[in-house]
């Protein structure tokens, strides 16, 4: 068993052992205070279509502005909430501000999607389409089809019945799903085949290197091949520059989110990003 955590590997009398699990639970302690004290806030990366243009959705990530420690970003401690119920905790908030976001936006006249990302713990919890109605319920002014969710590839392989149920009744309430960093969770594509998902997203990690690497270049390929296949609508994540995106357009990808277009930003910004877009008009005739 110990074996089997690979880098995280301790042995079992070592004595580094309770200690290390002394400061994880120290540290699951604080970030629910995190939560409680509303200490989390959302960055949101608009995601584009290159050939016309258009700004099709903005993606929520979390951040954690941490009293002491400054702006945390989702890999300084999401690595100790996942898997516990926190992660439910968090995406329980996360939800309810990209609503309570969504609805100001639409007063001020922003009519974007906004997708969140679910943990796997969370979608599978027996109550979660039922919880989110109950917020969406909260928020009857903003159509349930303004918010979207994005599910890990490893989540949904994690199983596959459950993740099929939660997501054809999340479909049925009118919310799109999006399966994240495709190509990371060695899907058969038998199952991905039976998966309702609106989008495919192709993980940053392949679309970093394509250009650099056979290897990856040839994930890349394959994933649009088959999206395209299957007849659903792609995405390549970490799009960071110009290269990239005519390459991605290319091979037929034109959704694209990443730095090259824009970095996550506070939703005051977004406002003033959406008017100086249509300037960046190299981005946006790649079809
Ligand atoms: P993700 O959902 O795949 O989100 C994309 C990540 O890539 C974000 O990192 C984003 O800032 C970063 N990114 C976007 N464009 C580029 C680019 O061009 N280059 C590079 N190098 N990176 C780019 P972030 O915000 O640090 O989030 C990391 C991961 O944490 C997310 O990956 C997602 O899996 C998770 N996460 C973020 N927010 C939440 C949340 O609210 N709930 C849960 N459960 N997970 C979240
Ligand atoms: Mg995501
Ligand atoms: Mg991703
Ligand atoms: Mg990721």
């Amino acid at each position: 068993r110990a074996k089997q955590r690979g880098r995280n590997t301790y042995h079992r009398f070592d004595p580094g052992h309770d200690r290390q699990l002394q400061v994880r639970q120290a540290q699951r302690e604080r970030f629910a205070r995190a939560i409680d004290n509303d200490e989390l806030c959302l960055y949101y990366q608009p995601q584009v279509d290159m050939g016309s243009g258009r700004v099709t959705g903005l993606e929520a990530l979390v951040r954690w502005q941490h009293p002491e420690r400054g702006l945390l970003a989702p890999g300084e401690f999401l690595p100790v909430v996942e898997g516990t119920p926190l992660a439910a905790s968090l995406g329980e908030w996360v939800i309810q501000r990209a609503l309570s976001q969504l609805s100001a936006w639409q007063e001020a006249g922003i009519e974007l999607p906004v997708s969140v990302n679910i943990s796997p713990v969370h979608l599978l919890q027996a109550d979660f389409v039922v919880r989110l109605e109950q917020l969406l319920a909260h928020y009857p002014q903003v159509a349930p089809q303004r918010l979207k969710l994005e599910v890990l590839e490893s989540a949904a392989m994690h199983d596959i019945q459950a993740a099929l149920e939660a997501i054809h009744r999340c479909k049925a309430l009118g919310i799109a799903t999006a399966i994240d960093d495709f190509g990371t969770g060695f899907s058969s594509l038998t199952y991905l085949r039976q998966l309702p998902v609106d989008l495919i997203k192709i993980d940053q990690s392949f679309v970093r290197d394509m250009l650099v690497d056979a290897n990856d270049m040839a994930i890349v390929e394959s994933v649009i091949y088959m999206a395209k296949r299957f007849g659903r609508p792609m995405l390549a994540e970490g799009v960071e520059t110009l290269e990239h995106a005519r390459a991605l357009a290319g091979l037929g990808c034109l959704q694209a989110q990443g730095y090259g277009i824009a970095r996550p930003m506070p939703p005051e910004q977004l406002p003033t990003w959406l008017a100086t877009w249509p300037g960046r008009g190299e981005w946006q005739r790649l079809g």
